[in-house]
C-alpha cells in the first residue's frame, strides 16, 4: 500500500512521513479509526514508506526490493497478528501465522474490510475471534528475533481490543520495556476498549471516517459507479469505505427517480400509482428497502434544511437541487416533523418483517395527507 493509493488525509500521511523523514517514529503507535475508515490503509502505508530503500519526498518509490515485498505483505521484517479462532481447516494452535494466507488475501482484496468481513474470509461461521495468549507468546519471542532485511521489524496488530487480557498484559510489557529496533502499530477501532495503559505509551494517529466526496470518487474509480448511485450510496455510508461496497452489491435501482415520483404520487393522491410503486417497492428486498427509507429519510432531512437556510445544503447534485428547492415548499414547521416520523416508522416495520406492500401504501396515505395539509 502507498499513500497514494488512499483518498484524502493528506494531513495525516504529511505527518507520518515527517515523522520518517525526521528520524522521529516512536516504537508504538495507535492508529485509531472507525471501522471502513483508512487506519489500516495508513498503517501499512506508513510501514512502506519505513521500509522503502528510495524513500520519495511523499511516498514509497513502489519499485524497491522493500516495496515489492511489502506490496504482496510478504516482507519477512513486517509480521501480523490479528484476532483469529478455530475454523475447519485450522483446528489447533489457532494462531495468527497459520493465517497469513487469507490475511493477506483479504487485505489485499479491500484494507477497508471489517471484522465480520474477516471471520467471514476465513470461514469462523459464528465463532467470535480474538487475540489469545497463545499468541501474545508467540509475539514476544518474535520480538526477541533480529530483523532479517531491514533496520526495522514491524509488528501490525489489527483490533488489539479484541486481546484476551493476558495478552494484553504481554503486550503492555513489551511497550514498557520496548526491544530494540521494533515498531508496534496498532489499528483500532475503539481506544476505550484497550488499557490505559496501553494507549498512554502509544502516539495516537486519529484516523478521521472518509468524507462523502472522497466515498463517491472511490465508488467510481473502485467500482465503476456513476455518479448519481455513488452519491447515494456515499449518503447512506456514514464516511466508511467498507459501509460503501457492501451497499454498491445491495443498492439495484435509482432510489432518487424512486422518492420523487413517490412523494409526487402521494402529493397529486394519485393512489393508482402508488400501488404500483408498492409493487416495485416490494421487489425491492428487504435490505433495499431499508436503505431506501434512509436515503428518503436523508433527503427529506435536506429539504428541512434547506427550507431553513439554502447554505447548509452543500454539494448536491442539480437533479436532487431541483428536487429539494421544489419540495421544500411544501414543507413547513407544521408538516416536517410528522413526515420525518412517518418514514421513520416504515423503516422500523420493515425492519421487524411487516408486509413491505402494506408499509408502503400505509405511509403513502399519510404522507398525502401530510402533505396536503401543510399549514
Ligand atoms: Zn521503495
Amino acid at each position: 500500500m502507498h499513500f497514494s493509493q488512499i483518498k484524502g488525509h493528506q494531513e495525516t500521511k504529511g505527518l507520518l512521513v515527517n515523522s520518517v523523514r525526521q528520524n522521529h517514529v516512536a516504537h508504538a503507535q495507535l492508529f485509531l479509526g472507525q471501522e471502513g475508515s483508512a487506519n489500516l490503509a495508513l498503517a501499512l502505508a506508513y510501514a512502506t514508506y519505513i521500509n522503502c530503500e528510495d524513500r520519495q519526498p511523499n511516498d514509497s518509490c513502489g519499485t524497491c526490493n522493500s516495496c515489492v515485498k511489502m506490496n504482496k505483505l510478504v516482507h519477512p521484517d513486517f509480521n501480523f497478528v490479528m484476532p483469529v479462532t478455530s475454523t475447519k481447516s485450522v483446528t489447533k494452535d489457532v494462531l495468527s501465522q497459520k493465517f497469513l494466507t487469507d490475511w493477506r488475501e483479504f487485505v489485499l482484496a479491500n484494507p477497508y474490510q471489517g471484522l465480520n468481513e474477516w471471520m467471514q474470509h476465513i470461514g469462523a461461521e459464528n465463532r467470535q475471534g480474538n487475540i489469545s495468549k497463545e499468541e501474545s507468546r508467540q509475539l514476544v519471542k518474535l520480538v526477541s528475533l533480529k530483523a532479517f532485511e531491514g533496520d526495522y521489524k514491524i509488528v501490525l496488530i489489527w483490533l488489539p481490543e479484541l486481546m484476551h487480557p493476558f495478552a494484553a498484559n504481554a503486550l503492555l510489557k513489551l511497550l514498557e520495556e520496548p526491544p530494540a529496533k521494533t515498531l508496534f502499530l496498532l489499528v483500532s477501532q475503539s481506544a476505550e476498549k484497550l488499557l490505559a495503559t496501553i494507549t498512554s505509551r502509544t502516539q495516537i494517529v486519529q484516523v478521521r471516517a472518509f468524507t462523502q466526496e472522497e466515498v463517491i470518487s472511490y465508488l467510481q474509480e473502485k467500482h465503476g459507479l456513476d455518479n448519481t448511485a455513488a452519491y447515494q450510496i456515499a449518503q447512506l455510508a456514514e464516511g466508511s469505505l467498507n459501509a460503501a461496497t457492501k451497499l454498491t452489491s445491495e443498492i439495484s435501482s435509482d432510489y432518487f427517480t424512486f422518492f420523487t415520483d413517490w412523494m409526487r404520487n402521494c402529493y397529486t393522491y394519485k393512489f393508482d400509482k402508488v400501488v404500483d410503486s408498492s409493487e416495485e417497492f416490494q421487489k425491492l428486498g428487504r435490505e433495499n428497502q431499508k436503505n431506501f427509507l434512509l436515503y428518503a429519510l436523508n433527503l427529506f432531512r435536506k429539504v428541512m434544511l434547506y427550507g431553513v437556510d439554502e447554505s447548509l445544503i452543500a454539494f448536491l447534485p442539480p437533479n436532487e437541487l431541483d428536487f429539494v428547492q421544489k419540495f421544500s415548499k411544501v414543507i413547513t414547521e407544521n408538516n416536517a416533523g410528522k413526515l420525518a416520523q412517518e418514514l421513520n416508522e416504515a423503516h422500523y416495520h420493515i425492519e421487524r418483517n411487516a408486509n413491505p406492500k402494506m408499509v408502503f401504501v400505509d405511509s403513502s396515505i399519510q404522507i398525502a395527507g401530510y402533505l396536503r395539509n401543510a399549514n
